[in-house]
């Protein structure tokens, strides 16, 4: 009896396997299409300045729109892109229509709007990816300075002196290094050390608890002063709730990011809400000074 059920779940396992198999070749596919026919987009989530409350830039994220499946979003297609090496031309039309689009906001008025764009570790494996990005700044006549180029620490993981030559270059270039996901690898603190950052960005798991985790508010409490230590920026992203981002701005937390401001939208949604402004806090009772 035991023996039979575990033949089918081995049958069921192996089926299951090759149905992947032909499912991931279809993926592979129509990804190809996806990019060759102009089904890809991006959308942009806007970032909040805690000094003045504005948004002071977006980050770029990548979809997949498809008629009948509707929205793909990137954590379905980005590995299997990296899998196949699709990521190559995938990541180098993100940059130049991220560098384009806010290349048109510039020119709208946003004058000093930043755009943030993830870079998987396969493009900067990429012996001339410095000449890419400064290509993609070429071509959309953005400013160099203005430009923040995503990475994470697993960029290190292969040949990290190519990579730190890398992104010295693309420093020299004038634009700006971000580490994403900070704080979720093993190694974070030797990635601060080795990378030309200029900024750190930790992600909503490590924020998640602040207010009822004494521990979790104590270490992004350290990080913050770490960042100020080492002349960085910090931002943090997946703020959903207000007393989340009334911690981080009563803490100094440089940058916010998540639903609470805004989700990511269309390009042509971009504009209006960065006019609009993110959402007012409602008052602080920690940060009122006590009346005496
Ligand atoms: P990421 O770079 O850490 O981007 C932040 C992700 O958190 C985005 O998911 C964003 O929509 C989501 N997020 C932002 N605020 C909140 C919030 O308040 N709550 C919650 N629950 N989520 C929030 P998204 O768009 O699904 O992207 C997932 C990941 O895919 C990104 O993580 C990034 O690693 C990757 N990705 C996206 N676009 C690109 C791209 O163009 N190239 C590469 N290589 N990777 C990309
Ligand atoms: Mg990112
Ligand atoms: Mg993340």
């Amino acid at each position: 009896q035991a023996k039979r059920a575990g033949r089918n779940t081995y049958r069921w396992y192996t089926s299951r396997l090759i149905r992947d198999a032909n499912h991931r070749v279809a993926l592979r596919n129509s990804l190809e299409q996806a990019i060759i026919l102009n089904k890809l987009q991006l959308h942009y989530q806007p970032q909040v300045n805690c000094q003045d409350w504005r948004f002071s830039g977006s980050e770029a994220l990548v979809r997949w729109v498809e008629p009948e499946r509707g929205i793909i979003l990137p954590g379905e297609f980005i590995p299997l892109a990296e899998e196949t090496g699709q990521i190559i031309r995938l990541g180098a039309w993100v940059l130049e229509q991220a560098c384009r689009d806010n290349r048109s906001l510039i020119d709208a008025g946003f004058t000093h709007h930043r755009m943030a764009v993830n870079i998987s570790p396969l493009q900067l494996r990429q012996p001339n990816f410095a000449d890419t990005v400064r290509q993609a700044l070429d071509r959309t006549g953005h400013p160099p300075e203005l430009l923040d180029l995503e990475i994470t620490e697993s960029v290190l993981k292969a040949d990290a002196q190519q990579i730190v030559a890398t992104l010295e270059a693309i420093r020299d270039l004038g634009v700006g290094i971000v580490i994403d996901d900070f704080g979720s690898g093993y190694s974070s603190l030797s990635y601060i050390k080795h990378l030309p950052a200029t900024k750190l960005k930790i992600d909503r798991q490590f924020i998640r608890d602040i207010i009822s985790n004494r521990k979790d508010a104590s270490i992004t409490q350290g990080i913050i002063a770490m960042v100020e230590k080492l002349g960085l920026t910090l931002v943090v992203v997946g703020v959903e709730t207000e007393a989340h981002a009334q911690f981080l701005k009563r803490n100094h937390c440089d940058v916010l990011q998540g639903q609470l401001f805004a989700h990511p939208v269309p390009f042509d949604e971009l504009k209006p809400l960065l006019t609009k402004g993110p959402p007012k806090l409602e008052q602080d009772p920690e940060s009122t000074t006590p009346t005496l």
